[in-house]
């Protein structure tokens, strides 16, 4: 694999857009099978995934694996095969013809087919304070930040399996983890669950939404409602990670192929979008459970199909 920073202003049979589990499968599959392929990657390669710390239900690691380390090692196999990967952002798309165009950061590329895996990015809670400290107590990634609050007390917004997951992560440094959640059940899967249940610095606090998010110059308090009775409540916390699902990143292609209303891409079962040629693969597609595992199974499906997609247009 070579970080080449240069754009070819050739036409390549097969461009695809993210370095996460699926855009690097789809890049294995492909290189392995010798074809033109480059990848491009905003930042560097690993997506989502370097932000899980451990991951315990990835086939072939009985005893788990971290995050980073599963990336590292998906990515060397690409390496091996060749894989070219570029750092650039692909700013917008022109996909109306046979001939795929890509505008980026600093030029144009054209493809014949493209597999779109950008993934997805964390949500916004959209209350006060949020934008304004984050970075300052705001985070979205427990993972990322958690050295920096050792002995602090945080507050973790959300019940999905990366919020509660990450609470538990978080114990390593803090000495009090609180869990807001808006319902009083979990969305987390029951293993994840049981651990955090289990845990004596994870205190739970139900039926509750933030309202707002406050302090000086860095995180000092959050306010809270509780949704059944409308009590609010303040919370001394020195952190707060909001961890309430994701949002695909899909906004450069600007109606360019079919999206969910959530944004996602609509997919048929081959991966491919409504423009013939264009495959979409891993978190970004709709209807997906959002797993390493799929990901890497809808990358092997795209980089398939596009192969016989290109292979139908050389007649
Ligand atoms: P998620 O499953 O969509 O959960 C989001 C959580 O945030 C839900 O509990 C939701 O509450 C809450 N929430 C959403 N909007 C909110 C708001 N405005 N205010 C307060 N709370 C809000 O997202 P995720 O946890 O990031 O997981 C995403 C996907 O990745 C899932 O498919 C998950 O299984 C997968 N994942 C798997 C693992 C693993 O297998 N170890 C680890 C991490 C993630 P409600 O429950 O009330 O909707």
């Amino acid at each position: 694999m070579s970080d080449k920073n240069s754009i070819s202003s050739e036409m390549h049979d097969l461009v695809i857009i993210g370095a996460g589990p699926a855009g690097l499968t789809a890049g294995i599959y492909a290189a392995r099978d010798k074809h033109d392929v480059v990848l491009l990657e905003k930042l560097s390669p690993g997506g989502q995934v370097l932000t899980t710390d451990f991951v315990e239900n990835y086939p072939g690691f009985p005893e788990g694996i971290s995050g980073f380390e599963l990336m590292d090692r998906i990515k060397k196999q690409a390496e091996r095969f060749g894989l070219t990967i570029i750092s650039h952002e692909v700013q917008e798309v022109d996909w109306g013809g046979s001939i795929k165009q890509l505008s980026l950061d600093s030029g144009l590329m054209n493809a014949r087919s493209i597999i779109v895996a950008t993934g997805a990015k964390p949500r916004k809670v959209g209350i006060e304070g949020e934008d304004l400290l984050t970075g300052k107590g705001v985070s979205y990634c427990g993972t990322c930040d958690g050295p920096f609050y050792r002995e602090a007390v945080v507050a973790v917004i959300g019940g999905g399996d990366t919020a509660v997951q990450e609470a538990v992560f978080l114990t390593r440094f803090a000495r009090k983890v609180y869990v807001i959640h808006r319902r009083d059940e979990l969305r987390a899967t029951k293993i994840i669950q049981e651990r955090a249940f289990a845990n004596e610095k994870v205190e739970f606090i139900w039926d509750t939404v933030p309202i707002s998010i406050e302090g000086e110059t860095g995180v000092e308090r959050l306010r809270l409602r509780n949704v059944k009775n409308r009590e609010e409540s303040t919370l001394n916390v020195e952190g707060v990670f909001v961890l309430v699902g994701t949002r695909p990143v899909t906004e450069f292609l600007d109606g360019a192929v079919a999206l969910d209303e959530q944004g996602f891409i609509k997919v048929d079962r081959r991966q491919e979008t409504s423009v013939p040629g264009i495959f979409a693969a891993g978190d970004v597609t709709s209807e997906n459970p959002r797993q390493i595992a799929t990901a890497v199974g809808e990358g092997t499906s795209a980089a398939l199909y596009a192969e016989k997609y290109l292979e139908a247009q050389e007649g």
